[in-house]
């Protein structure tokens, strides 16, 4: 019953909105890089996501159709809550408004909107009774919320619908990467090109319908204006319907844009790239080494070492504050600085060589500079306040 309803509801309800800017997208009120999708679904918990509490519900959603009950769509509520609050621990749903979905169909099965279902349904078993013009009213009434309840049965499909699309995509996601990262594609035209192999690749055309327009977009786009630093801009905000159209969308506009995932050659992960250079690994500090591959990459004695047997002192940090604090002692026995300037000037390279040891973006770019005795004896100065 009402399966030609529940399909219209299914095919036509916007789901969530996305605004495309020059090489970003906004879901959310949050702005991510075209193809960022990508880099969420790619993780093992997308990847290898339990999908049959999905399928249940919508095997549920479907028993409702066919004999409605107070108590069932009571049940049925509390297990769209749970199946969405579910959701929340997965990195890739922080790119949707979970908690607003909740509210939306707590208000949709609402106690009152409960009861209005339940006298539909029995109409719609027994007929209208339009016998007097109180009841025509009351049926005026129900009919009002009519999409509502269409939309209710819809819910368990769209959802069980959007889970499918995203491990799907993932899946793809993951052959496409490791197509890309083994041919070493880096460039825009090396990445449309290994994109372009996978799509028609025999494989992937059998398991992913990648070669029968797998773009098939069924979206409302507007244009809007924004302001920003004084100037108007023009952005396309486009209504999806689709969990699947937005994914595909995105992956296509990513690559379109030259941006990518690439597997760290240290640690395996997959990271995500929006300019075609050729960085290898990620900036990610790797647990093992307790500093991130990129840096592991550039001091490949991190890797001889064991990081637990790891003294302080080996570090070519800790020789540079070696040094710079035995020329303080110098200067000041020498009678160069005074013992308060000398004090001081020994507290702020501490306190550089303490930011080396866990921010190792200062550590490559900034500490040999902080390190040097002009600026050491700058900065002593300015904490005396002389
Ligand atoms: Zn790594």
């Amino acid at each position: 019953m009402f399966e030609k309803d529940i399909r219209h509801i299914t095919d036509t309800v916007t789901l969530f909105e996305v605004t495309y800017k020059k090489d970003s997208f906004v879901i959310n009120g949050k702005e991510y890089p075209l193809g960022y999708t990508s880099y969420f679904a790619i993780q093992p918990d997308c990847r290898f996501m339990y999908t049959q509490v999905y399928a249940e519900l919508e095997r549920f959603a479907d028993s409702l159709t066919d004999d409605l009950s107070h108590d069932g769509l009571i049940e049925y509520r509390s297990r769209l809550i749970t199946a969405i609050s579910s959701l929340e621990k997965i990195p890739f749903f922080s790119l949707f408004d979970l908690e607003q979905y909740k509210e939306k169909i707590s208000f949709l099965l609402s106690e009152e909107r409960i009861n209005q279902y339940s006298e539909i349904y029995a109409f719609s078993q027994s007929g209208f009774d339009l016998s007097s013009a109180d009841k025509a009213d009351q049926a005026d009434d129900l009919m009002k919320c009519l999409d509502d309840f269409y939309l209710v049965l819809s819910l368990g499909r769209i959802l069980h619908q959007a889970i499918n699309d995203l491990t799907h995509y993932s899946a793809l996601v993951f052959q496409i990467t490791n197509k890309i990262v083994e041919r070493g594609a880096r460039t825009k035209s090396q990445l449309a090109e290994a994109f372009g192999a996978c799509l028609f690749d025999p494989y992937c055309s059998l398991i992913f319908h990648t070669d029968q327009q797998p773009f098939c977009t069924r979206a409302s786009v507007i244009p809007v204006v924004e302001k920003a630093d004084g100037e108007s801009h023009l952005f396309r905000k486009v209504y999806y319907n689709s969990m699947k159209d937005f994914l595909y969308t995105d992956l296509f506009e990513g690559y379109r844009h030259g941006h990518y995932l690439w597997q760290c050659g240290i640690c395996d992960d997959y990271f995500f790239m929006t300019t075609a250079h050729k960085q290898l690994y990620c900036s990610t500090v790797n647990p093992k080494y307790g500093v991130p591959c990129a840096y592991v990459a550039k001091h490949p004695e991190v890797l001889q070492r064991k990081p637990e047997q790891q003294k302080k002192t080996d570090s070519p940090h800790h020789l540079l504050w070696k040094r710079r604090n035995n020329l303080i002692r110098k200067n000041k026995s020498l009678g160069k600085y005074d013992d308060a300037v000398s004090a001081k000037a020994k507290e702020y390279i501490d306190s550089c060589f303490e930011l080396a040891q866990v921010d190792f973006e200062y550590a490559i770019t900034q500490y040999d500079k902080d390190m040097e005795m002009t600026n050491v004896y700058r900065k002593a100065m300015e904490m005396l306040n002389v």
